[in-house]
């Protein structure tokens, strides 16, 4: 014989339900209002899903390119722009190129082909993309060079970015102060190092930071012993670590056999992990060889660890989550035909025209603030340090 269990159950249902009818009664109504409660909770959810979703199509998609995964700072950016643009009712394709020019040229074109409203685009190479953006600027798709300035394009609608200039003057000023070379201090040796001369942002930084250590080569207060210095000497292409860390390694053996370096110059934190692992490889880091003072840029995790460890010097802080925000409204006001807030019409001259541009401010960082300046602002939590 096969047991219903549903019977039976219906069955002692029934019998309780009479022998207690108040008791159970109260148990089914209360039953009941929970249920309508759980409904009517879900159908309103529901419903205002089902409105910011139709708000996401109304409003459409954007295409954002992101150079690479390999740097924390563009995953937080992407990361962010995503976020950015959900909250002004957009939808976003969101891709990363490995640091491969023409996996990140397909990456657009495929964006162009579905119909993207607006481009955000952090480019590998500034140059190569000229094309592509034509397609998209035929199509009425807008342009928005993010945080690297697209050169050699008219279809360049808008840069929103970081005042780049000034990351090199407060990377350079971080060494200065490190060295105390205002208070007459030195000579001092230094090795200098460049981004990549396919992005148009590695100039300003090595330019900004070179107004500030000129002064001081020319006045033989530091002392490049390499004598490798001006950006077709001293860049790093593809903003490559183990590129910065074999040209290190080369420096080292070829001029400082007897001498010591006391100061480099890194524009970038990956660069400036590279240059101490090479520095360490020597011997540098113990108590009758300290460190040189080296710089960076990103306030990355793995240097930011540094800095605590007493092994990097500073690094420059780019709110990359303010850029995204700064971004997704500019993307929205020019989509809404609205006049766009920009802080810069003469600096980004991208050799066809310049560039209106938003400047966010750069903040160096260093043992005595990062605290403040990054747990503070929630960009790193305190664990992740550990
Ligand atoms: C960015 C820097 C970054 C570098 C390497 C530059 O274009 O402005 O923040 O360190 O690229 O990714």
């Amino acid at each position: 014989m096969v047991f219903d269990y549903d019977l039976f159950s219906a069955c002692v249902v029934q019998s309780l339900l009479e022998s207690q009818p108040t008791y159970f009664r109260r148990i089914a109504l209360n039953a009941r209002r929970k249920l309508l409660t759980v409904l009517g909770a879900s159908l309103a959810l529901g419903g205002s899903l089902m409105v910011s979703q139709a708000r996401a199509q109304d409003k459409g998609t954007v295409g954002v390119a992101m150079p690479t995964k390999t740097s924390t700072r563009w995953v937080s950016d992407g990361n962010s722009m995503v976020t950015a643009l959900a909250a002004k009712g957009y939808k976003t394709d969101l891709q990363y190129a490995d640091d491969d020019i023409p996996n990140q040229l397909a990456q657009i074109e495929n964006m162009i082909t579905k119909g993207v409203k607006a481009l955000v685009i952090a480019s590998i190479d500034g140059t190569t993309l000229s094309d592509a953006l034509q397609k998209a600027a035929d199509k009425g798709i807008k342009i928005i060079a993010y945080d690297r300035l697209i050169v050699g394009s008219k279809n360049v609608d808008y840069y929103t970015t970081f005042d780049n200039f000034q990351v090199g003057v407060l990377q350079a000023q971080s060494l200065e102060k490190a060295l105390g070379l205002k208070q007459g201090k030195g000579p001092f040796n230094i090795e200098l190092f460049g981004g990549s001369a396919d992005d148009n942002n590695a100039f300003f930084f090595y330019d900004g930071a070179m107004s500030v250590l000129q002064p001081y080569i020319d006045t033989g207060k530091l002392i490049v012993q390499s004598k490798q210095v001006g950006m077709n000497k001293v860049s790093t292409l593809r903003w490559d670590g183990a590129v910065a860390q074999a040209r290190m390694d080369n420096l080292l053996s070829a001029y400082y056999g007897d001498k010591r370096v006391h100061a480099v110059l890194s524009p970038y934190d990956g660069l400036s992990i590279g240059i101490l692992s090479s520095l360490k490889g020597v011997g540098y880091g113990s108590a009758n060889q300290p460190f040189p003072y080296v710089s960076g840029q990103d306030a990355e995790v793995p240097s930011v660890k540094s800095i605590i460890r007493k092994e990097q010097y500073s690094t420059i802080f780019k709110d990359t989550r303010e850029l995204a925000k700064v971004t997704a409204n500019l993307v929205d006001a020019v989509l809404s035909g609205k006049k766009p807030e920009i802080n810069d019409t003469k600096t980004y001259n991208n050799k066809v025209k310049v560039v209106p541009s938003y400047l966010l401010k750069p903040v160096p960082v260093d043992l005595s603030n990062y605290k403040e300046v990054l747990i503070g602002s929630g960009y790193i939590k305190e664990e992740q340090l550990k």
